[in-house]
């Protein structure tokens, strides 16, 4: 009942117009009760949080099979901005993007006996000829091997920055929470390759800034804390970690200093902080970004060299650094949304505006117009909002209906045409969900607030 073609037509196709974009025609499936959607997921019972509850009630995900998401448009959208604010984070240091492939050979991973060390957690299987492969959980094995095959690499070429935004995979004991804990997930992972050690640490505070400026453009509250290196390896490591009650990690933060770690690192018993003694408090935390110093770890292993200054062939010192890219906007949701209405970062919102126009009536194509003007209007002086205003043509509804609906998706403005508004054009009634102001403006101050 959502989606009529009749209407997708007469809006999408107005001619002379251009293409507007209207709600009846986005691919959301919703409006299921929250016990159907968790026995969707094959779990039914099972604890889930609120990011997942809102994803799922409002179409943004759909379970696939357990851990496994079909993300939806609105996703996607807030997916792409996502990715664009990373690359040009990645970019602004030096970072250049890559592509590998999902399916990683089993030698590469005995190479450095991950094959036996990740356990169950790696997905494996074979090809026709009884090849072993493992479907890619992160890419140590992979970047190293790449970079190791190019002979003639200079030191005149480092530090050298690779990094991809890709499919993970990991046979997660207990995927849950929706985006959160997938068995199938987007990561970013960079790998970086420096002539010394001190040149890549250098690379690596370089990339801590690269994360922490991504965290303070997405406003959301952040602790780097220091973290244990697990199979990944490495003699130093830090965790993005973003403050929420249902974290599955613990955090010790001191709150006289700076010095905050997860706790698997530190001795549990430990009370106080092992920088100024101070007394250490805990909190729980979602690790949404991971960074590690490797050294030579893997460049020994398969030979990653470069020529040095001296012409004398020597090993490149590594690093690896992941950010967890739906995890990310899981989280945000989590951190930002109330019970009942989803809040993103404002960068991430996957539509900036919602126009309401008034419910079908008398008075329905004054309506039509006027709301149709004011898309236009926006779309030719606001070039930057170019693709961001849907118009939630549903007119079958009231507009405290469609109102509810937007509150609830957190469009960061929704402009409504009340009655007024067809006989006083200075009527347009804006709310602002930044400031949660409403405020009555005509056609020229909407593009202003804009
Ligand atoms: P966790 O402790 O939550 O299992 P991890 O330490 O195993 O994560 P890393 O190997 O450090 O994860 O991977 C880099 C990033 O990828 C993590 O910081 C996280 O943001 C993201 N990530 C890891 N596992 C998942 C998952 N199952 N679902 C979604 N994102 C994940
Ligand atoms: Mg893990
Ligand atoms: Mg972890
Ligand atoms: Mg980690």
């Amino acid at each position: 009942a959502l989606w009529s073609r009749a209407t997708c037509r007469r809006h999408h196709c107005a001619p002379g117009r251009g293409k507007r974009l209207v709600l009846s025609c986005m691919f959301q499936p919703q409006n299921l009760r929250e016990d159907q959607l968790l026995s969707l997921e094959g779990r039914s019972g099972e604890l889930t949080c609120k990011s997942q509850r809102l994803m799922l009630q409002v179409g943004l995900i759909h379970p696939a099979n357990p851990g496994c998401y079909h993300l939806l448009p609105y996703t996607v959208r807030a997916m792409e901005k996502l990715v664009r604010a990373i690359d040009q984070e990645m970019q602004a240091i030096g970072g250049q993007k890559v592509n590998m492939p999902s399916l990683s050979s089993a030698e590469l991973w005995r190479a450095t006996s991950r094959w036996d060390l990740m356990g169950k957690e790696l997905l494996r299987l074979r090809d026709r000829h009884g090849k072993e492969y493992c479907l890619g959980p992160t890419h140590e094995e992979a970047i190293t091997a790449l970079v190791a095959s190019q002979k003639t690499l200079s030191y005149k070429q480092l530090p050298l920055l690779l990094y991809q935004v890709t499919r993970k995979f990991r046979d997660e004991p207990r995927p849950r929470f929706g985006l959160l804990r997938g068995r199938e997930f987007y990561m970013k992972d960079m790998y970086t390759f420096d002539c010394s050690p001190e040149a890549a640490r250098q690379t690596y505070s370089l990339v801590c800034g690269a994360y922490c400026s991504l965290f303070s453009r997405l406003g959301l509250p952040f602790v780097q804390v220091q973290a244990d290196v697990g199979s990944i390896g490495g003699t130093m490591s830090h965790e993005f970690q973003l403050p929420v009650d249902i974290g599955e990690d613990l955090l010790a933060v001191c709150p006289s200093c700076s010095f905050a770690a997860n706790k698997e690192t530190l001795d549990s018993a430990q009370a106080n902080c092992p920088v100024c003694q101070g007394l250490l408090t805990e909190t729980r935390g979602v690790e949404v970004g991971h960074t590690f110093y490797l050294g030579t770890k893997y460049s020994s292993i398969f030979n990653a060299q470069f020529a040095n200054i001296h012409g004398k062939p020597s090993l490149a010192e590594m690093g690896c650094y992941g950010l967890g890219v739906t995890r990310i906007l899981a989280a945000a949701i989590e951190v930002l949304s109330t019970e009942d209405c989803i809040r993103w970062p404002g960068l991430l919102a996957p539509y900036q505006v919602c126009l309401i126009p008034p419910k079908r009536g008398s008075k329905e194509e004054v309506a039509t117009e006027l709301m149709g003007n004011l898309y236009d209007h926006i779309a030719e002086a606001v070039p930057q909002l170019h693709g961001e205003v849907l118009l939630d043509d549903r007119a079958h509804l009231t507009i405290g209906n469609r109102l509810k609906d937007a509150n609830k998706l957190g469009y960061p403005f929704v402009i409504i045409a009340g009655k007024r508004a067809l006989e006083d054009p200075s009527h347009f009634e804006v709310w602002c969900q930044n400031t949660s102001e409403v405020v009555f403006l005509t056609k020229e101050g909407v593009v202003e607030l804009l």
